[in-house]
C-alpha cells in the first residue's frame, strides 16, 4: 500500500516525501479505521484524506463548511489530474444532475459537500446507492458548542455513524483544546478509531504584540516596513472587532495606497463574494475583516495576519494568526492591545443575556489572552503551554525573544498607581488616573480638585504610556477590577491589599519609551529572494495562466514551489519534476511556459543589468499619473532606481514634488522636520539612516531623497 501511496504523492502531487505523520494517516484510513487527525494550520490535512480517496474504491465524500471555497478545491484537484466534483447551492439544477451522475456512475473519486446539503434526505438516499470509499469532516472542530465555530448542520453529521457504518470516516480539525476534542470524538462516533496529534507549533510565523498608542499608524508602519517591498506588496489580513472599524480602516488604509478591502456580515452578499474572490486571486490584497472572514481559507500565502483590536480567546488568536504562512513559509501576526481593549471585551461579556458558568468560561479565556500579552518570556511557549503541548526552549522567533522587555521592581510604582485610584474615589478610568499621577492640571482635575490631593504629581518617574501599561498589567492580573456598568472605572480587588501594605513585591514589564522599534527581524526560515525583479516576473507569468484558467495564482504553483523552481532554473521536462510540488500533471499543463521562461531569461540574464535608466521616459511616465511602483514594475527597476530619477528631475526643476509624489501636507512637514534636524544636507555628507532612524522607518529612502530635493530647491 504504502508504495502506491508514495507513488501518488509523486505524480499527481509532485512531492517526494510525506510529512510527519501522513503516512500513519493515510495507513489508518485505508485499513478501514476510524480517524482523527488534529494538525495545525498548512499541516497538509487535505492529502491526509485526498491519498485513501485514490487509493480505495468507490468515491470519497469530503464535508466543507464553506461553499465559497470549494470550487477553488476542486479546481485545484483537477489541475493534479484528480477526478473531483462539488455539490452545493452555487450550482444550478442540470449542473447538480450531471454531478449526480457522474458520481452514480463512478466516474467521481472525490466529491466535496456542504453538510446541509449532505443532510438532507434525498443526498442521504443517493449515497446509500453509491461505494463509498471514506467520509472526510473537515473543520471538525463545528461540531462542538465549546468552540467558536459551531455548526448545528454538522451536529447532524451524528447519523453518519448509523447510516453508513461500514464506511470509515476521517475527522479533521486545526482546533487544539480538549473539550473540542472530546465533543469531535463523542458527536462523530470516533472513539474506536486512531487519533493523530500533531504538536501545535507553526514555527514559521512570528508573534509580536505591541503596545496600542496610534494603532493605524502602527499598523501602517509595520505594512510599509516589512510587507512592501519595491515593487511587490504582500497580502493579508487584518482583523477588528466591529464592522464600522473594518470600514474606517478599510478605507484609511485605501488612502495611504494599500490594496486594502473590507469584509464583515454586513456587506451585501455580492460584495462579500466579489471581495472574497480578489483576496484569492490577487496576490497584494490586504483583507479589513471581522472574524467572520477566514475560516477554510486555504490561501497559502497570506504574509501577515493583524489583530487591531484582541481577540476573545487564544483559540481565537491561534486559529485567526494561523492563517499566516500556510505555505512554510516566514509570516507574521502583529498585534496592538491596550486597556480599552480589556475593558470593552469585559463590559461585552458582562453585559451578556449567557448563563454564569458560560461567562465564568469565557472570562477565564479573557485573562488567558491578556496573560499572553503581558508575559515577559517567549509567547509560543505560553501559547503552546496553553494548548497542552510544550516547547523545550524559548522560540527565537518572537518578539519577547528577539528583543526580551526589561522587566523592574514595580512594589512602589504599582502602589502609587493603587494610591490614587483609591484618593480618587474608584469612579476614575485610566486616562485620568494617569493625569493625576503625572501633575497635570487638566479639566477633569479642576473639575474635582484633584490637585489638591496628596497623589497629585508623585508619579513623574514613568511616562504617560508607561503608566499605561503598569495599569494594564495590574488589571491583567486582576489587582483592579474593571467597573463595567460604570464607564469603566477602575476599583481595587481585595487581593491588592497586601501589595499597598508592602507585604507583597512584584516586578512588571517595562514598556519601552518608543511606540515600537523597529526590529531587524530574523528571518531563520525564509530564504531571501535572490533575484527579485526575475521572482516578480515569475509571478506574473503565473498570474498570467492562472487568469487564463479563471483560477487563484496558487492553483497554478505555489510560492514554495515557484521559490524552488528559481533556484533551480529548469529547462527540461526532467529538472522541472524535480521542482517541489511539480507532478505530471502539472508538468503537462504549465511545464512549456515556464521552461520557455527560465530559457529566456538565461538568454537575457546578461543584459538586464544593462537596462538604461532612460530619465526623459521616467519623467513622463510619472507626470501621466503612473505611481513609482507602476514605472518601476513597467520598466523592470528597482523603486529606488526611480525615486532617483524623480530626484534628480525635481532638482533640475522639470518636476514638483506633489507631481513625484503623493504625500499629504503633514507628512511632508514630518519629513521636512526630520531633514531639517540632520547635522548637513549636502548629498557628499548627507546621512540617509539617520534621517530615516528619526523617522522610525516610516517611509522609503526614496520619498527622503525626494523631499530633500524639494527642501533644497525652495531654501535656496
Ligand atoms: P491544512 O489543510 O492542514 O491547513 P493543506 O492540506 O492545505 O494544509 O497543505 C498545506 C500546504 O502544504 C499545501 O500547499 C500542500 O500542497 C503542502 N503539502 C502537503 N503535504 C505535503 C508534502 N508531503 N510535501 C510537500 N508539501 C506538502
Ligand atoms: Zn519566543
Amino acid at each position: 500500500m504504502n508504495t502506491r501511496a508514495l507513488d501518488i504523492l509523486k505524480q499527481q502531487f509532485g512531492y517526494s516525501e510525506f510529512r510527519d505523520q501522513q503516512a500513519d494517516i493515510i495507513n489508518s484510513i485505508c485499513s478501514g479505521q476510524h480517524t482523527l487527525v488534529l494538525m495545525p494550520t498548512g499541516g497538509g490535512k487535505s492529502l491526509c484524506y485526498q491519498i485513501p480517496a485514490l487509493l480505495l474504491d468507490g468515491c470519497a465524500i469530503v464535508v466543507s463548511p464553506l461553499i465559497a471555497l470549494m470550487e477553488d478545491q476542486v479546481t485545484a484537484l483537477k489541475q493534479n489530474g484528480v477526478r473531483a466534483a462539488y455539490l452545493n447551492s452555487s450550482l444550478s439544477f442540470d449542473e447538480v444532475k450531471m454531478t449526480e451522475q457522474a458520481v452514480c456512475s463512478g466516474k467521481i473519486d472525490i466529491l466535496y459537500v456542504a453538510p446541509e446539503r449532505l443532510i438532507q434526505p434525498y443526498t442521504l438516499q443517493l449515497l446509500q446507492q453509491i461505494k463509498i470509499s471514506l467520509f472526510a469532516i473537515d473543520e471538525a472542530h463545528c461540531v462542538s458548542q465549546w468552540g467558536h465555530d459551531f455548526r448545528s448542520d454538522y451536529l447532524q453529521l451524528e447519523q453518519l455513524a448509523s447510516l453508513f457504518p461500514a464506511v470509515p470516516r476521517i475527522a479533521l480539525t486545526a482546533t487544539a483544546d480538549k473539550h473540542t476534542r472530546e465533543d469531535i470524538i463523542n458527536r462523530l462516533s470516533l472513539s474506536e478509531g486512531n487519533q493523530f496529534v500533531s504538536g501545535f507549533d507553526r514555527p514559521n510565523i512570528q508573534y509580536r504584540i505591541h503596545q496600542k498608542e496610534n494603532a493605524r499608524n502602527q499598523l501602517l508602519r509595520f505594512i510599509k516596513n516589512e510587507h512592501w517591498q519595491n515593487t511587490h506588496h504582500d497580502c493579508g489580513i487584518v482583523y477588528c472587532l466591529s464592522r464600522k472599524r473594518v470600514e474606517s480602516t478599510a478605507l484609511w488604509l485605501q488612502s495611504k495606497g494599500v490594496n486594502a478591502l473590507p469584509y464583515h456580515a454586513g456587506l451585501p452578499i455580492n460584495l462579500r463574494s466579489t471581495h472574497q474572490q480578489r483576496f484569492l486571486r490577487e496576490d497584494n490584497v490586504v483583507m479589513v475583516a471581522t472574524v467572520a472572514f477566514g475560516m477554510g481559507i486555504d490561501k497559502p500565502d497570506v504574509r501577515f495576519v493583524a489583530h487591531l483590536d484582541l481577540p476573545k480567546s487564544l483559540e481565537g488568536y491561534y486559529q485567526e494568526t494561523g492563517r499566516a504562512g500556510r505555505d512554510g513559509l516566514a509570516a507574521t501576526a502583529w498585534m496592538v492591545y491596550g486597556v480599552q481593549d480589556v475593558i470593552s471585551l469585559r463590559r461585552m461579556l458582562d453585559s451578556s443575556q449567557a448563563s454564569e458558568e458560560f461567562k465564568r468560561i469565557e472570562r477565564y479565556k479573557l485573562d488567558s489572552m491578556l496573560g499572553l500579552c503581558e508575559v515577559s518570556s517567549c509567547r509560543r511557549q505560553t501559547l503552546l503551554r496553553y494548548f497542552g503541548d510544550t516547547l523545550e526552549k524559548p522560540c527565537g522567533n518572537c518578539d519577547t525573544c528577539l528583543n526580551p522587555p526589561p522587566t523592574f521592581e514595580a512594589t512602589v510604582v504599582s502602589q502609587k498607581a493603587l494610591s490614587t485610584i483609591y484618593r480618587t474615589g474608584q469612579r476614575f478610568g485610566v486616562n485620568h488616573l494617569t493625569s493625576v499621577l503625572l501633575g497635570k492640571v487638566t479639566d477633569k482635575v479642576e473639575q474635582f480638585s484633584h490637585q489638591e490631593l496628596s497623589v497629585f504629581g508623585i508619579g513623574k518617574e514613568l511616562t504617560e504610556s508607561q503608566w499605561r501599561s503598569v495599569y494594564r498589567q495590574l488589571i491583567a492580573r486582576r489587582f483592579i477590577n474593571v467597573d463595567i456598568s460604570g464607564y469603566g472605572a477602575l476599583q481595587l480587588d481585595n487581593s491588592c491589599r497586601s501589595l499597598l501594605r508592602g507585604d507583597d513585591s512584584i516586578s512588571l514589564r517595562l514598556e519601552a519609551e518608543e511606540v515600537e522599534t523597529v526590529k531587524k527581524t530574523k528571518r531563520s526560515n525564509i530564504k531571501p529572494v535572490k533575484d527579485k525583479a526575475l521572482w516578480n516576473e515569475l509571478r506574473a507569468l503565473r498570474k498570467t495562466l492562472a487568469d487564463e484558467l479563471d483560477v487563484p495564482a496558487y492553483v497554478v504553483f505555489s510560492d514554495a514551489t515557484l521559490m524552488d523552481m528559481l533556484d533551480r532554473h529548469p529547462l527540461t521536462d526532467e529538472q522541472m519534476l524535480a521542482v517541489n510540488g511539480v507532478g505530471e500533471n502539472k508538468l503537462e499543463r504549465f511545464g512549456k511556459p515556464f521552461i520557455e521562461f527560465f530559457e529566456q531569461a538565461n538568454d537575457s540574464a546578461s543584459t538586464v543589468d544593462a537596462v538604461a535608466i532612460n530619465q526623459q521616459e521616467i519623467l513622463s511616465l510619472c507626470l501621466a499619473n503612473m505611481t513609482v511602483t507602476d514605472i518601476a514594475t513597467q520598466r523592470n527597476l528597482s523603486e529606488q532606481a526611480i525615486y532617483k530619477s524623480l530626484a534628480s528631475s525635481i532638482a533640475s526643476g522639470t518636476l514638483s514634488l506633489s507631481q513625484a509624489i503623493d504625500l499629504t501636507e503633514p507628512e511632508v512637514a514630518e519629513i521636512t522636520d526630520a531633514l531639517l534636524m540632520s547635522e548637513d544636507l549636502n548629498e557628499a555628507r548627507f546621512n540617509f539612516a539617520q534621517v530615516s532612524s528619526t523617522l522610525e522607518g516610516a517611509y522609503p529612502q526614496g520619498i527622503i531623497r525626494c523631499v530633500r530635493e524639494h527642501l533644497l530647491k525652495t531654501t535656496a
